[in-house]
């Protein structure tokens, strides 16, 4: 019989204890590399097979960096950890009974994984506020994928307006919607705005790229909430300055393929033609969270979140563990530190079980919150000091360049960053067409 978690002795006997995680993202990763060297046999399971960096989605959906610049190969990552394998499959339920996580692989079979400890960080999906079908019209940014799909669309929106001879509809192919201004919602608007009036000057000849209208919809008083009200204000200031219209207390409530809907602070609706709306507001908890609550009774919050003990376990179940954004501890952002710490305590907890101590209860050290506005322009709030403008970006970089995961990473975001924002070029704008069936055979 495998040793409980709880009455081990850090022997050769716990050497076969098994740990499934699931999801190699911040929470799961960084679980996964703490338990090197631990007397445990991991397995990590994740549905791609990368880890990505999501702050930096958005310069791929713009065409500033390349996927292989924001990810990185999972088995890479942890193939000098003798004691974790990696496995490609979607978990689709756990059954904390048997201790089995139930997983489809990509050719359709099911297996099942046992596990004595588990670590769960499948993280949050975009949430439509009840509202999913507007995913079709205006798809949001959690995942390579997504940003690829952007990518195609931001793009395409540009070939399609120079093809238009209508000037309505070329002005519709010309206008792009952002729906929230949080840190995603800032940094794409003003990435687009750049894109279209740096980056693409002079490439078309039915317009002038200068014209393109971004338009960002926040349904708070200000954008970027969380930063205070002077940074806040900064932000708007500097959007506006590079051509984006900042709208607040402008709620959507209607996308469709030709545009939006939104609702202002005094209740009138106004219709927006675009044909590219991005979705960057609300979060909703990966639907484990929810298998997880039905088996175990813990409690859910609005988003979907799991309200887990204070050693991040989950509740009546001290060998299972829900980190990272799918998680909720003291109601704690969700944020890359929050899951890249709340692994790193799930790894640490685990080794004390084995060890036969006590858990400690999770601390979350903050280290605070940044976001780049524009080229060269960045705001940053770290306990109290507030940066802006040059400086802010300064640190940004600093940060993001230690925060990516792996060399090759760093070389080829350096590049795209040097290539953007010193020159005006974007290398990653390849975009993939689909003519009708037949068209080249007719018109050869
Ligand atoms: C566009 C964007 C911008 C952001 N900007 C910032 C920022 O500037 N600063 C900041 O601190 N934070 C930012 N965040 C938040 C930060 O990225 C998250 O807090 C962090 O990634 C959460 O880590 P996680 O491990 O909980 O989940 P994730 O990183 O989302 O990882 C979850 C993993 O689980 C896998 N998975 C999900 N479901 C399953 C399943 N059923 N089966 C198998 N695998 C599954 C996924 O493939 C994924 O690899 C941003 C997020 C986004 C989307």
């Amino acid at each position: 019989m495998r040793p409980a978690v709880h009455d081990a002795v850090l022997t050769d006997k716990v050497a076969g204890h098994r740990v499934v995680i699931v999801g190699a993202g911040f929470g799961g990763l960084f679980a996964a590399r703490f338990l090197k060297r631990a007397p445990v046999e991991i397995t990590l399971v994740d549905r791609t097979n990368h880890h990505v960096f999501q702050p930096l989605l958005y310069q791929v959906a713009t065409g500033i960096l390349s996927p292989g610049a924001v990810s990185a190969p999972t088995r890479e990552v942890l193939r000098k950890h003798a004691n974790a394998k990696v496995e490609l499959g979607d978990v689709v339920d756990i059954d904390l009974v048997e201790k089995k996580v139930a997983v489809v692989r990509p050719d359709g079979r099911r297996a099942a994984l046992p596990y004595d400890s588990l670590v769960v960080a499948a993280g949050v999906t975009q949430s439509y506020f009840g509202h999913d079908e507007f995913a079709e019209w205006a798809p949001g940014m959690k995942t390579l994928a997504d940003a690829l799909v952007q990518r195609q669309r931001i793009f395409g929106a540009f070939e399609m307006a120079e093809l238009e001879e209508d000037p309505d509809a070329r002005r519709a192919w010309l206008t792009f919607v952002v729906v929230g201004g949080g840190p995603t919602g800032v940094e794409i608007s003003g990435q687009i705005a750049e894109l279209a009036r740096r980056a693409l000057k002079g490439e078309f000849r039915r317009f002038d790229p200068v014209d393109v209208r971004v338009v960002l919809f926040e349904g708070g008083k200000e954008i970027l909430a969380s930063f205070g009200n002077r940074l806040s204000e900064t932000a708007r200031t500097t959007l506006e300055k590079i051509g984006v219209e900042v709208q607040t207390g402008a709620i959507v409530t209607h996308v469709d393929a030709d545009g939006v809907d939104v609702k202002d602070a005094a209740g009138a609706t106004k219709r927006y033609r675009s044909k590219t709306t991005i979705w960057a507001a609300g979060v909703a908890a990966s639907p484990l969270a929810k298998v997880l609550a039905n088996a175990s009774g813990a409690e859910l919050d609005r988003a979907g979140r799991i309200k887990v003990e204070s050693d991040c376990s989950l509740h009546g179940h001290p060998e299972v563990y829900v980190v990272g954004d799918m998680m909720n501890f003291d109601n704690l952002p969700g944020v890359s530190e929050v899951a890249l710490q709340s692994g790193i305590h799930a790894a640490k907890t685990i080794r004390r079980r084995l060890a036969g101590k006590e858990p400690e209860a999770f601390k979350y050290y903050e280290l605070g919150s940044m976001a780049a506005v524009s080229r060269r322009n960045a705001i940053v709030s770290i306990h109290g000091l507030r940066l802006s403008g040059f400086l802010g970006w300064m640190l940004w970089l600093f940060v993001h360049i230690a925060s990516l995961t792996g060399f090759k990473s760093r070389f080829k975001a350096l590049v795209g960053w040097t290539l953007s924002f010193l020159g005006a070029t974007r290398t990653e704008r390849a975009i993939v067409t689909k003519l009708p069936k037949g068209a080249i055979d007719e018109h050869p």
